[in-house]
């Protein structure tokens, strides 16, 4: 028996208007579980007309105080509706429920953050040269905002978005992605729920990925913002750039984790697994490039390998379930495709390398031992597999770490504080850990350098990326200028 969900329009729950639906799988059962609408440009052209006149009707008018009331009643929602949440999550992606329920649960997190900001967002006051003016800024909404979303974390990427967007008084038309359309749809109807004015959230899903450019590349839109694969948020900000719009881009990565001899190899062992086989290792940030020091290479591969064989594969609802499949048949194969390449260029297996005999899209841990012009050491797997080089020296590390058109995330493991920060000041990346990873939160800034992206997503700029900053300039005299003098 699949549910059935429906798209949310200005206010109004809706089919596609051409009537069909598509069925999104459960990776682990192989089964399909929903049934969701169908959406094509028609129904983008409707939602984005529907934010549109949510901006120019009573959500426009709202004070950031009224905004943040409303922000503050969906962040409490989230919490009490975290369960469901969470499962719609696990059945759209096979992530785990231990993980998700926890997401789910710290959700609502951003949204209260944000109302705060969306309470205190001020202009300045600007001394001017010209003593008979008054001058002052106000931060004003940019407006329409396209977010576009991957299957990895539907709920958690959206929210990155939607937060800082509502606080800045912006409307949005969301389209999740085809892999995993449902968790989207099952959080507009708790949005209006939290007594939005209709339009403020609308959300198209679409099986073609024809929907999503129509959205990307849409006049009506303001600002697009975006997180999946460099080679899509290339396209999406060719398309923004048609109509002249800024972009937020949170692409893909190939994060570097960096242990030296000195390092709590135990420590660094666990922040391993965590960065690469937590989620099926099917998130932005995996840290799937080890760079370790040739001394302890052998025991670091040795402690991560034994970890990586008793890690429990199985069912994500079972709350002793350590690992779920690969969300969606394309990824299992691209996954399997890179173990295949990585063995065909002389890889060391420490650990996995194949399909698990689990079955359906179960992926062994794989733990590799490369040299650094593989394939697998190169490219984003986007899957639970660990490749390791080794160095010699510092500079020889940080060489390694930054040889790569990707600048997303990556950790140092010493205890050597000076070369902690010496080594994280000098890594080509938006977040760097030291002796941990992982680890994210609304307050602090996200984000990539090079093909990882554009922008950053949390923490008080992320408001500002939401917001035109218009300059207002005020006559005190009351007098006539000459009209063809400028100033
Ligand atoms: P994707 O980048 O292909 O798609 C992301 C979103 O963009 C989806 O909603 C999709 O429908 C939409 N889209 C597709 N084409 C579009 C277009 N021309 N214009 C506008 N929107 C468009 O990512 P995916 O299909 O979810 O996964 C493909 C690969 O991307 C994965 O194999 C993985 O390697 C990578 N990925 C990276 C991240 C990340 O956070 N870095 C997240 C998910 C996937």
């Amino acid at each position: 028996m699949t549910e059935r969900f429906r798209m949310l329009i200005g206010g109004r729950a809706v089919d596609a208007a051409s009537g069909r639906t598509f069925e999104s799988e459960n990776p682990y059962t192989g089964q399909p579980w929903a049934e969701v609408p169908d959406g094509g440009p028609e129904d983008v052209d409707a939602a984005v007309a529907a934010a549109r006149a949510a901006l120019d009707g009573e959500w426009g008018s709202l004070t950031g105080f009224a905004r943040a009331a409303l922000m503050r009643r969906l962040g409490d929602l989230i919490g009490e509706n975290a369960e469901r949440l969470a499962r719609l999550e696990v059945n759209d992606s096979g992530k785990l429920y231990r993980e998700m329920i926890g997401q789910l649960t710290g959700l609502g997190s951003w949204y209260h953050y944000y109302a705060g900001l969306a309470a205190t967002l001020e202009g300045r006051q600007i001394p001017a040269p010209n003593p008979n003016f008054l001058v002052y800024t106000r931060r004003e909404p940019v407006g329409v905002v396209a977010a576009i979303t991957p299957w990895n974390s539907p709920l958690l990427l959206m929210t990155w978005k939607l937060a800082p967007g509502l606080a800045a008084g912006c409307t949005f038309v969301v389209k999740p992605s085809e892999h995993a359309p449902a968790s989207t749809l099952g959080f507009a109807e708790l949005f209006e729920q939290a007594g939005f004015p209709a339009g403020v959230l609308n959300v198209v899903t679409g099986l073609s990925r024809e929907t999503g450019a129509a959205l990307a590349g849409h006049p009506g839109v303001d600002k697009v913002a975006f997180t999946g694969s460099t080679a899509t948020g290339r396209a999406v900000a060719h398309a923004a750039a048609e109509n002249l719009n800024a972009v937020t881009l949170e692409l893909g990565g190939k994060s570097p984790q960096i242990v030296f001899p000195d390092a709590d190899l135990a420590a660094a062992a666990n922040g391993l697994i965590a960065g690469v086989f937590a989620a099926t290792g099917q998130t932005c940030m995996a840290g799937s490039r080890l760079i370790v020091h040739e001394s302890v290479h052998d025991e670091l591969v040795r402690l991560v390998a034994e970890r990586a064989a008793t890690i429990k594969l199985g069912d994500p609802n079972d709350p002793d379930t350590e690992m779920g499949p690969v969300a969606n048949a394309p990824q299992y194969e691209k996954v399997l495709g890179y173990l295949r390449t990585a063995q065909d260029e002389g890889a060391t297996v420490a650990h996995g390398g194949a399909a698990s005999d689990v079955g359906g899209y179960f992926v062994q841990p794989t733990v590799l031992s490369v040299k650094p012009s593989d394939t697998v050491f190169r490219e984003e797997v986007f899957g639970p597999v660990l490749s390791a080089v080794t160095f010699s020296t510092e500079e020889e590390a940080l060489k390694l770490a930054n040889d790569t058109p990707y600048g997303l995330a990556g950790a140092v493991w010493t205890k050597d504080v000076h070369r902690a920060h010496r080594v994280a000041a000098k890594v080509r990346a938006g977040t760097v850990w030291i002796n941990a990873y992982r680890v994210v939160a609304p307050s602090v800034p996200f984000g990539g350098m090079g093909q990882s992206g554009v922008g950053r997503e949390n923490g008080v700029e992320a408001v500002l990326a939401y917001t035109e900053n218009k300059s207002v300039w005020v006559e005190l005299t009351g007098g006539t200028r000459d009209p063809f003098v400028i100033g």
